[in-house]
């Protein structure tokens, strides 16, 4: 363990001359009552109890040893540090002079301990000097706002402690702020007895903009730009509606991440919070995302225009709206199989030349005679669903794996290819890879924005 000798430093004496202030109004009254309020104090104190009853059994010798020796020390200390003062005014002469003897002779040493590996609380302190039984005591009393038992290596406890006349270690005061903002504090109050306490620093709320280059590996660009871990995943999660990592993410490409923090009074950084826009430049083309929030308080991330990110599927992808459904999902006869099986699709009849739509944004993943089905395409939409177009006439110009379409853009025609007894659209949805009923699934639900939202 290390011990930093800060400074010296003057707090403590100053709220120790407000005490001595209260004090000298008091006059020795208050003080005969102090001292003996001390001694009911160590009269009735669980103290020693508690020191015999926590101290564990690997620690016999402690457990016997009677901690009335150490409570006395500091008792004793205590009582004439409380009264230490300098210049008061209407103060006793003598008494005054005393303190300020008192004060020169026992300054208050702060120290920063950086807990090592292995460090316990009552090692630390008892290899500062103190004894084992006032350190334990001071861990017990500190267990209230905070089990010490809980400090991890590079921690840093704050030690303000003082020597007696004796070279005994008293400490006067320990803190630990294992959270940036939260600090818990163990002090000796005026009576000398240990008194805790939390301190709770205020907030302040921010939005920090991130933007960098990626070179290949957008997760490794935002890391390098200094983007939190779990920014990064949220970022990566509200984009895997529109964009396929793996491919879509060329070096080159750039990123932009706006998200909330907290910071703590110092500037450190508390929390981060919601993402309140993402942008993502992949080549030519730019996806700017907002968050938004409803009355509700659901929260959702839309286009600059609005549009919801989270589009539903388009169950009827098709140019001829009022097409109409030639066979249902499920179990059916087969027309040209002439036997019951599974139908894994929806059919609309529609007639041949009809254009066809992607069902919504996403990447072609197939486009190519396939079997029985025919001209086929599928589009992957998210790392969920994908949608299944087959029997088509012809595919739509550019139309081949790895392009990107918008929902509602013409993939391809109606036909009467593959297994097929008519010109129609099999249209189906696969969701985890199962094809599910496209009359009936919820996929991806989003609402788009209206008017001043
Ligand atoms: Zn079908």
């Amino acid at each position: 363990m290390d011990f930093d000798k800060i400074r010296t430093k003057s707090k403590r004496i100053r709220r120790q001359r407000a005490w001595l202030f209260f004090y000298a109004f008091a006059v020795t009254a208050a003080l005969i009552v102090s001292v003996r309020n001390n001694n009911d104090v160590e009269a009735s104190t669980p103290k020693n109890l508690e020191i015999s009853k926590m101290m564990p059994e690997e620690f016999p010798e402690y457990a016997a040893a009677s901690a009335d020796e150490n409570l006395d020390v500091y008792e004793v200390d205590d009582d004439t540090s409380f009264v230490s003062n300098t210049d008061l005014d209407g103060m006793d002469e003598s008494v005054a002079t005393q303190e300020v003897s008192a004060v020169n002779e026992n300054p208050v040493n702060e120290n920063v301990v950086t807990v090592a590996q292995g460090d316990s609380f009552i090692g630390i302190l008892t290899g500062m000097g103190l004894e084992y039984a006032d350190a334990h005591h001071i861990y017990t009393v500190f267990r209230d706002v905070f089990d010490a038992r809980n400090i991890k290596a590079g921690q840093k406890l704050y030690i303000a402690s003082v020597l007696n006349d004796e070279d005994s270690v008293l400490v006067e005061k320990v803190m630990i702020e294992p959270v940036v903002g939260t600090r818990y504090i163990v002090e000796k109050d005026e009576n000398g007895q240990y008194q805790t306490r939390t301190e709770q620093d205020e907030f302040l709320d921010d939005i920090k903009t991130i933007s960098g280059v990626i070179d290949g590996n957008l997760s490794v660009a935002m890391g390098k730009a200094g983007v939190p871990l779990n920014v990064v995943g949220n970022f990566i999660d509200i984009f895997s509606f529109s964009v396929d990592f793996r491919r879509d993410i060329h070096a080159g490409d750039k990123f932009e991440v706006r998200y909330e923090r907290q910071l703590a009074p110092d500037g450190s950084v508390v929390k981060t919070g919601d993402i309140v826009f993402a942008a993502l430049q992949l080549g030519k083309d730019k996806y700017e995302l907002y968050r938004f929030e409803d009355k509700s308080g659901n929260a959702d991330y839309y286009d600059e225009k609005g549009l919801a990110l989270k589009k539903n599927l388009d169950r009827k992808p098709m140019e001829f709206k009022k097409a109409r459904i030639s066979s249902r999902f499920g179990r059916r006869f087969h027309p040209i199989l002439k036997r019951y099986r599974g139908h894994d699709g929806v059919d609309y009849a529609a007639p041949a030349g009809t254009k066809i739509y992607a069902s919504g944004d996403g990447v072609i993943a197939m486009a190519k005679w396939n079997g029985g089905y025919g001209k086929y395409i599928k589009i992957r939409h998210n790392a969920e669903y994908s949608t299944g177009y087959a029997h088509m006439r012809a595919f739509a110009k550019g139309i081949r794996p790895g392009v990107r379409v918008k929902q509602g853009q013409v993939i391809g025609y109606v036909g009467n290819t593959g297994l097929s007894t008519g010109p129609h659209l099999h249209f189906e949805v696969i969701r985890n890879g199962q094809k599910v009923n496209p009359l009936t699934v919820k996929a991806a639900t989003g609402e788009n924005l209206k008017g001043d939202k």
